[in-house]
């Protein structure tokens, strides 16, 4: 009786050897992923097939899903470039910065502008007024449009006002007041701490310089 041994082989992997393949091709191979909102996208393939994907149902347009049920290299494709934060998840869309170019993922139902992280404000925030180049302070960012928030003063809604007709109505309204002003003791609230209000887009937000408090 033969008491030696047998040689030390790896046990077989118990998975499908398509399986495994799909996943390596859906991580290695050529592939754009395009989204088309709605949980939809679009992959195009090294061949230059396209295929549709509906990643919640699980479907793809593909061969290997249609003929084999398959979770094809597609659907994980979308999976590992949401994951990746490269393509936005169902129910967002990929937008540009209003002010810069950097791509952002917001719902699909929220209303513009959309800004980077860089370029959003927040109070307390340095801002520049497109206009007249003059910087404010940031006091409070409304979800209020220009054209729902009136001036008294004007007897006009921010988005009517004069210098503010060149920016879009429908964008949420700012109020910012100049950081120059001063309040003397007891003294009377200067015309200069009142709190302007601006459309969104007529302010750019300053970067913070490093360093700076
Ligand atoms: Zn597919
Ligand atoms: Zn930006």
């Amino acid at each position: 009786m033969n008491t030696t041994a047998s040689p030390k082989t790896p046990l077989p992997v118990p998975s499908d050897d398509h399986l495994e393949e799909r996943s390596r091709r859906a991580r290695t191979e050529p592939m754009s992923v395009l989204s088309l909102g709605d949980g939809l996208y679009e992959v195009e393939s090294a061949s230059e097939h396209t295929y549709l994907v509906d990643l919640e149902g699980g479907r793809c347009t593909c061969p290997d899903h249609v003929f084999r049920n398959a979770r094809c290299k597609h659907i994980r494709r979308v999976a590992i470039e949401i994951t990746a934060g490269r393509t936005p998840p169902p129910g967002e869309i990929a937008v540009p910065c209003h002010d810069c170019e950097t791509t952002v993922f917001v719902g699909e139902a929220d209303p513009a502008p959309f800004y980077c992280e860089a370029h959003t404000i927040w109070p307390g925030d340095t801002v520049v007024d497109r206009e007249t180049g003059d910087r404010l302070t940031v006091v409070d960012v409304s979800v209020l449009r220009a054209d729902a928030v009136r001036i008294d003063a004007a007897g006009c809604t921010v988005a009517e006002y004069t210098t503010n007709e060149s920016y879009d109505p429908d964008v949420p309204v700012v109020g910012a007041i100049y950081p120059h002003a001063t309040v003397a003791r007891h003294g009377v609230v200067p015309e200069s701490l009142r709190v302007y209000v601006f459309p969104r887009t007529r302010l750019e937000k300053q970067p913070t310089r490093a360093g700076s408090a």
